[in-house]
This record gives C-alpha cells, sequence and structure tokens, in this order.
C-alpha cells in the first residue's frame, strides 16, 4: 500500500454560536469566536490517499484526479464561504475544525477513483489541526512555544560518560532551545457545540501545567521536575505528558520540536517503552 497527499488552499468565514442560547452563555463557551458576524482563516486542507502502485504507470493515482473531485468540492462548498450561512450542512452543525474535518471526511470518501481516503487534516492556522481517519474519533492539535535552557546531564553516568555521550550540550551552564509543543487530544465531535474540546480549557492547563513552569526558565535549575532528572527532550515529552493527562481526560498524544530537525513524539504509558532496559 502506498500513500500520498496533496494540499489545497481556501478561505472560510465561519462563527460559533448556538442561537437558543443567550449572548451571554454564547461568549461564555465560544468567547471571540461567537461573533454573530463571523471572522476568517485561511485554511490549508491535506487530503491523504492510500492504494496500490500500478506497476506500468508508476503512480497509485493520477494526482490530477485527486484535484478534479477536491478542488471542485472546496471551491463548491467552502472556499470564499460564510459557513454557518451559505453552507447547507453548517447550517445545522457549528463549522468547528473538528465538525468540518468531518464534514469533508464524509463527503470525499469513496469519491476519488482508483484510491481510498486514508486522512483528513485541516490547518485552521499554524497553531491549530484537526485530523480524521477511517475511525469514529477526530484528533485536535494545538501547538504552544516556549524557550527554554537545559543541560544533558545524568546522575546517573559519571562526568566523563556524561561529556562523552552528551558532548557540548553538557556544557556546565547548559544552552537552550525554542520548543515548539504539540498537544493533540482526541474524541467524537459534541452533537451541540461541535467540539472534542473547549480551546480555552486546554489553553489554561497548558498554561497552567508548562507554559508558567518552564517558559524562559532553566529546566535543570528552576524546575522541581527536571532537579534530579535529566532534560533530554525524549523525558521533556513524557514528562508534559504526565502532567498534562490527568487534567486533560481525551490526551492522545504529545508532540515536541527541541529545534526544527529534532521532534519527538510520545503516546502516553501504555505502549510504553518509556525505560527501556
Ligand atoms: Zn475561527
Ligand atoms: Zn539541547
Amino acid at each position: 500500500m502506498l500513500y500520498l497527499s496533496r494540499k489545497l488552499y481556501f478561505s472560510a468565514l465561519h462563527s460559533y454560536r448556538i442561537e437558543e442560547w443567550s449572548e451571554e452563555k454564547n461568549r461564555d463557551v465560544f468567547g471571540p469566536c461567537s461573533n454573530p458576524n463571523g471572522h476568517g482563516h485561511d485554511y490549508t486542507l491535506e487530503v491523504m490517499v492510500k492504494g496500490k502502485l500500478n506497476r506500468e504507470s508508476g503512480i497509485v493515482v493520477n494526482i490530477t484526479d485527486i484535484d478534479k473531485v477536491v478542488k471542485s468540492f472546496v471551491a463548491e462548498h467552502l472556499d470564499g464561504k460564510f459557513l454557518n450561512k451559505e453552507n447547507d450542512h453548517f447550517e445545522e452543525n457549528i463549522p468547528t475544525t473538528e465538525n468540518i474535518v468531518t464534514y469533508i471526511w464524509n463527503s470525499l470518501d469513496g469519491k476519488i477513483d482508483h484510491c481510498e481516503l486514508h486522512k483528513i487534516r485541516l490547518h485552521e492556522n499554524n497553531f491549530l489541526y484537526s485530523e480524521k481517519e477511517e475511525e469514529q474519533m477526530v484528533r485536535l492539535t494545538r501547538k504552544y512555544h516556549f524557550c527554554t535552557a537545559h543541560r544533558l546531564h545524568s546522575e546517573q553516568l559519571s562526568s566523563e560518560e556524561n561529556r562523552e555521550i552528551f558532548g557540548k550540550c553538557n556544557n556546565p551552564y547548559g544552552h537552550g532551545h525554542n520548543y515548539y509543543l504539540e498537544v493533540t487530544v482526541n474524541g467524537k465531535p459534541d452533537p451541540v457545540t461541535g467540539m472534542i474540546a473547549n480551546l480555552a480549557d486546554i489553553d489554561e492547563v497548558v498554561e497552567k501545567e508548562i507554559m508558567k513552569k518552564f517558559d524562559h526558565k532553566h529546566l535543570n535549575l528552576d524546575t522541581e521536575e527536571f532537579k534530579h532528572l535529566n532534560p533530554t527532550s525524549e523525558n521533556v515529552a513524557v514528562v508534559i505528558w504526565d502532567l498534562l493527562s490527568p487534567k486533560l481526560s481525551n490526551l492522545y498524544k504529545i508532540g515536541l520540536y527541541e529545534t526544527e530537525k529534532n521532534y519527538f513524539e510520545y503516546y502516553g504509558p501504555e505502549e510504553d517503552l518509556q525505560y527501556g532496559a
């Protein structure tokens, strides 16, 4: 099986509102997204398909065949629309990122010849995207940024061993990174609010549990968590999971960019080889 993806762009307006609710309740639940006149985003849509490689042509499916279906669908139903008012589906369902990705999946599934739909990923902006695959669950990923210093040093190793393994990352004063943290939750969009989790709640938890503790700090010197734990990004990802999972019941994944080149993912202790032999 081969997997390929095509990226498309569109722009749309939306508003998060339940008309039966008071203005105050809409504000409370949806914050500034409840503005009845709407606000807009430049969305990036990734359509990923899978299929068998055709030996003669060397392709799974002609990209122009994907484009034909997807571009016309996007043009007709999404691009340039005020979704709440100009798309029947979103007159009934709030056009949250989770609901839009589900709608796109349901609309395109089975429609592209010579391949199967594998995944739909929809970026609302650089700091928020939602994904849908075959199963029922939808995932929502929020991205955060923090700057932190660390020194790679394990108390279980000798000074020589530390220098040998970690090189200049073992320098006594440490060094720092621009970390980007992705917090992914999964679930079914709530039938009323269209959300699998309220972003304001996730933001609040991450602010309290992660940003306040780690942003503009020296992990080894300023934090309880890494006083005796080597702050490798593997450990940082696990610690972040452990701090967030009691507060975010549907936490699915922690993604951590230490730099643009170094990326780490952690899915929690179940499938764990956390501390292998
Ligand atoms: Zn929005
Ligand atoms: Zn480093």
